[in-house]
């Protein structure tokens, strides 16, 4: 069949594409999956979680010179089986929006702005306030029933935990927490 690229045109876009290059030819499902393989060509795939909400539904993710171009569910994760809801399926706009906070920002006590810190610097502010916050209210026995039993905990940490964490860092949430001292260990799923 001869078929001008105006003639093209004007048929797929008078009809859905689909349908038109049917109606041309073509077998539509052969050129839907060309499309996509096109478009995931030199992508890296990655699997990831949905972070919008408890259910913690598995993702496929391609990126491509570091943007992602494209997320589906994952066919092989235990929760949806390669479903997604409408705020999952929509997550892509997320990393790929210009209004992400790619870095930390610290707000100094009493000013009303902003300002960008590196990593390193933020961390050693982290670390510095749960250190001082242990220290200063460090319980190391409890008296009940009047006898003195030896405690070691610290009631002014918490921990709270997301759908999005694996398994493997909610081991290390919960040896942290231990470690430090607290027994509140929460997730969002239960508030
Ligand atoms: S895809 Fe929908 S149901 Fe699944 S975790 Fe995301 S928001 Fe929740």
């Amino acid at each position: 069949m001869e078929l001008s690229r105006r003639d093209l045109f004007k048929a797929t876009g008078g009809m859905g594409a689909g349908i038109a290059l049917t109606a041309l030819g073509f077998d539509a499902r052969e050129v839907e999956a060309a499309t996509k393989d096109f478009k995931l060509k030199n992508a890296r795939e990655y699997t990831s979680i949905c972070t919008f909400c408890s259910c913690g539904c598995g993702m496929m993710c391609y990126v491509k010179d570091g943007k992602l171009v494209n997320l589906e569910g994952d066919p092989d994760h235990i929760i949806n089986e390669g479903a997604l809801c409408s705020k999952g399926a929509s997550m892509g706009a997320v990393p790929n929006s210009d209004q992400r906070v790619t870095t930390p920002l610290y707000r100094a006590p009493g000013s009303d702005k902003w300002q960008r810190i590196g990593w390193k610097e933020a961390i050693d502010k982290v670390a510095g306030k749960i250190k001082r916050t242990r220290d200063g209210n460090w319980l190391a026995s409890e008296k009940d029933g009047g006898k003195e039993f030896t405690v070691n905990r610290t009631d002014a940490i918490s921990f709270l935990g997301g759908a999005q964490n694996t398994n493997e860092e909610c081991y290390l949430l919960s040896k942290m927490s231990r470690i430090l001292g607290t027994d509140y260990v929460e997730h969002q799923a239960r508030l």
